[in-house]
């Protein structure tokens, strides 16, 4: 793999700590829920925590030490589910934070899985091929204990991909000396992939766009939008949004944002990028920075990039009408009370971005049965359990009367609690 030379992105000022980002919301829902003391410290608390040194001889013949990383936050619902993430700047509190995320995710989506995260301190763009799957291989033995399909099973998150499954999955089963296609999902369809897997977070950021758009009325064909982020999640919203007939004025990605009034070609932008690997160069619009994308006129705004977008800065700015969180955890608690002051309706990450986690939990079904669904059987029962998740959450919401994000919270954590309550406590 070559080396990308990529422009920095420009930091962003108001950053919160992730983790505490979240508690901030799991602490509001637990006092409108009157969560029990001991049951609020329990799911406060990640069930495991993991972290790794992971030697690896690089090309030049130096050896490098990478750390890794593995979060459990709670099995209560099942085995442990969520993403494997690459990039230098990764932290042990936000792996904590987005663990906790994913157990809030699959309890909302109606999945029987908990919570996990993982990843590699590491730069992938200053890595070759060799170190990557060298990196991969032994970070999977080392984490040969936590990892498996009846107790924790890992997906792609940012900078891991197909690829990055699979020798996952090949590490893992070489050890047990099976072939075990269910210890990971978002493989390749070869080795037990699912139809429908790689576009499924941006399909369901699409459902659930339009579930919002319909609550406020919006017309599709007079509606516009923004994307933040051109990677697998912002990518795919944002084809699927223009195809169903929303005008996509603007997207970026880490290289700058990309505006064009009479709308985005998306999949010329798509083409460039398989190419290019980043938007620079494309012509496809005139350049403006990230952060005037998320402050645009639209109706429709898309962030689908990472954490810390939308702050107590630059909440006030914003003018689309509804915010889809694609990323996880895009906008920072303290942007919370702003937004919804300004009356802008928030479709939470946890919500809008379990599209993934949904069809990898349709991806660990078919490896189990050894039997594959139709791609549309796949998009049909994704599309379905979305509306369901954001029809309970919207609902969740009406009825405490608050932000959809706190009714997301509520929905979860109530769910989670109840279930630690009927198995009790093993002593
Ligand atoms: P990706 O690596 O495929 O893409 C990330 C994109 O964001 C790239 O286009 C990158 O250039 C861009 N980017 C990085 N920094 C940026 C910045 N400061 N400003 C603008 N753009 C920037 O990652 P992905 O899989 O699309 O994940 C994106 C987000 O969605 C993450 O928060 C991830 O946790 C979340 N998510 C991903 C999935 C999934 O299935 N891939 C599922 C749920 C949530």
């Amino acid at each position: 793999m070559e080396t990308a030379l990529y422009k920095e992105p420009a930091p962003i000022a108001d950053k919160e700590n992730p983790f505490e980002s979240m508690m901030q919301r799991f602490d509001v829902a637990a006092e409108l829920l009157e969560l029990e003391r001991g049951v609020y410290e329990y799911l406060k608390t990640p069930v495991k925590q993991v972290t790794v040194s992971i030697p690896i001889q690089m090309d030049n013949g130096e050896i490098e030490v990478f750390e890794g990383y593995r979060v459990i936050h709670n099995d209560a619902l099942g085995p442990s589910k969520g993403g494997i993430r690459y990039a230098p700047d990764i932290t042990l509190d936000e792996m904590k934070a987005l663990a906790a995320w994913m157990t809030w995710k699959c309890s909302i989506a109606n999945i029987p899985f908990g919570g996990a995260k993982g990843g590699v301190k590491c730069d992938p763009n200053k890595l070759t091929q060799v170190e990557l799957e060298k990196i991969t291989r032994r970070f999977t033995a080392n984490m040969l204990d936590i990892f498996g399909p009846d107790k924790d099973i890992p997906a792609p998150d940012m900078n891991t991909n197909e690829q990055v499954m699979a020798w996952i999955m090949d590490t893992y089963s070489m050890h047990v000396r099976r072939t075990e296609t269910a210890v990971v999902t978002g493989k390749p369809l070869i080795i037990g992939g699912s139809l429908g897997r790689r576009e499924a977070t941006g399909r369901g950021v699409m459902v659930v766009t339009f579930a919002a758009m319909a609550k406020l009325g919006l017309n599709p064909k007079q509606t516009t939008c923004a994307v933040q982020g051109f990677g697998n999640v912002g990518s795919v919203s944002a084809k699927l949004l223009s195809e169903q007939g929303l005008k996509v004025v603007a997207i970026s990605d880490v290289s700058g944002g990309y505006y064009n009034k009479r709308g985005i070609d998306v999949n010329q932008a798509i083409e460039w990028v398989q190419k290019h690997r980043v938007l620079e160069g494309s012509g496809i619009g005139d350049p403006i920075s990230n952060e005037e994308l998320l402050e645009l006129d639209i109706d429709v705004l898309v962030p689908a990039a990472k954490e810390d977008q939308i702050t107590g800065k630059n909440a006030s700015k914003i003018k689309a009408k509804i915010i889809v969180e694609g990323a996880n955890g895009p906008t920072a608690s303290k942007a919370d009370p702003i937004l919804d002051s300004k009356g802008i309706l928030v479709v939470p990450d946890i919500l809008a971005n379990s599209g993934g986690v949904t069809v990898s939990y349709f991806e660990w079904v078919q490896d189990r049965q050894g039997y594959f669904w139709t791609l549309d059987r796949v998009n049909h029962r994704l599309e379905r359990m979305m509306h369901e998740a954001f029809n309970n959450v919207f609902q969740t919401g009406e009825k405490y009367k608050v932000s959809m994000r706190l009714g997301a919270y509520i929905l979860a954590i109530d769910k989670v609690a109840k279930t630690l309550k009927v198995r009790g406590i093993y002593a």
